[in-house]
C-alpha cells in the first residue's frame, strides 16, 4: 500500500533519512523504534509529504506522491496522522473537529459528517463528549478525538508519531487500547511509539531505525529476543 524507495533526505549538512526502503501491506501494522534523532519522525512526516525527500520515490497505493497542489490536499486525505500533540482546534467543539474535515475537503453534508463523526467518537469512547471544547478534555480523550478526526477522512492508512508520550500514565492505556483495536479492524498503520507492550501485541513487524538509516525489520517476536544488530541490543538494552 505505502512503497518508499531508495528515500533520501537531508537537513543541511545532516543526512537525516539515508536510503530508505520500506514496504507497507494492507492491513500490516509497522512499528517503528529507535533512539532519539534516528529519523523516526522524518519518515513519517516525508510520508503525507510534511517533508520533501531530496532523492527516491514514495507511493501510496501505486500512485506517486505529488509535492504540492491540489493533489497533495486530495493525498493528504488518505493518510491519516495522529502527533504527540494532539493539535485539535482549540475554538472548536470536538465535534467540529471530527466533521470540519470531510465537509471542507471532501464535500460530504454537514448532518451526514455529524452521523459518522458520533459514531467515530462513540468508537473511541468520547461521545458524551461531543459538544464540549478540547480543553475540557483529559489528554488521553483529546488524543482518542484525535484519532476519531484522522479516521472521519477515511484515510487508506494511519501515522502515529508518538501518540501515548505527552500523555500521563493512566491515560496512555486508553489511547493504545482504541490503536489495538483499529489494528485488529484491519486498519493499515505506521506507528512510532516507545510502547513496547503495543508492539508486542500490535505490530506485524518491527522497523528498527538509526542514525536515519533501517538498520533492522523483523516480526515483534524475534526484534524483542533475538536482535540482529548491535544497536538494536543496546537500544533494547537501554528501555526493556
Ligand atoms: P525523537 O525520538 O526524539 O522524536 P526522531 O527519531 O523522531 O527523534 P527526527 O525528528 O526524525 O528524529 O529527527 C532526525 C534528525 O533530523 C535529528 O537530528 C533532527 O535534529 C533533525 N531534524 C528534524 N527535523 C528537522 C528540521 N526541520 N530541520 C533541521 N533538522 C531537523
Ligand atoms: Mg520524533
Amino acid at each position: 500500500l505505502v512503497v518508499l524507495s531508495g528515500v533520501q533526505k537531508h537537513f543541511g549538512q545532516l543526512h537525516a533519512l539515508k536510503d530508505i526502503e520500506l514496504t507497507v501491506k494492507r492491513g500490516e501494522v509497522v512499528v517503528v523504534i529507535g533512539p532519539s534523532g534516528s529519523g523516526k519522525s522524518t519518515l513519517c512526516r516525508t510520508i503525507n509529504r510534511l517533508e520533501t525527500i531530496d532523492e527516491g520515490s514514495i507511493t501510496l497505493d501505486g500512485k506517486d506522491l505529488p509535492q504540492e497542489g491540489k493533489a497533495l490536499a486530495a493525498l493528504r486525505a488518505e493518510v491519516g496522522m495522529v502527533f504527540q500533540s494532539f493539535n485539535l482546534f482549540a475554538h472548536k467543539t470536538i465535534l467540529e473537529n471530527v466533521t470540519l474535515g470531510p465537509i471542507k475537503v471532501r464535500g460530504v453534508a454537514k448532518a451526514e459528517a455529524e452521523k459518522k463523526a458520533r459514531e467515530l467518537l462513540d468508537r473511541v469512547g468520547v461521545g458524551h463528549q461531543a459538544e464540549k471544547y478540547p480543553a475540557q478534555l483529559s489528554g488521553g480523550q483529546q488524543q482518542r478525538v484525535a484519532i476519531a478526526r484522522a479516521l472521519a477522512m477515511e484515510p487508506k492508512v494511519m501515522l502515529f508519531d508518538e501518540p501515548t508520550s505527552a500523555l500521563d500514565p493512566e491515560m496512555i492505556k486508553e489511547v493504545l487500547d482504541v490503536m489495538v483495536s483499529l489494528a485488529e479492524q484491519g486498519m493499515t498503520m505506521v506507528v512510532v511509539t516507545h510502547e513496547m507492550g503495543f508492539a508486542r501485541t500490535a505490530a506485524h513487524r518491527v522497523v528498527f531505525m538509526a542514525d536515519g538509516a533501517i538498520v533492522e525489520e523483523n516480526t515483534p517476536e524475534e526484534f524483542f529476543t533475538n536482535p540482529g544488530s548491535d544497536r538494536a541490543k543496546d537500544f533494547l538494552g537501554k528501555i526493556l
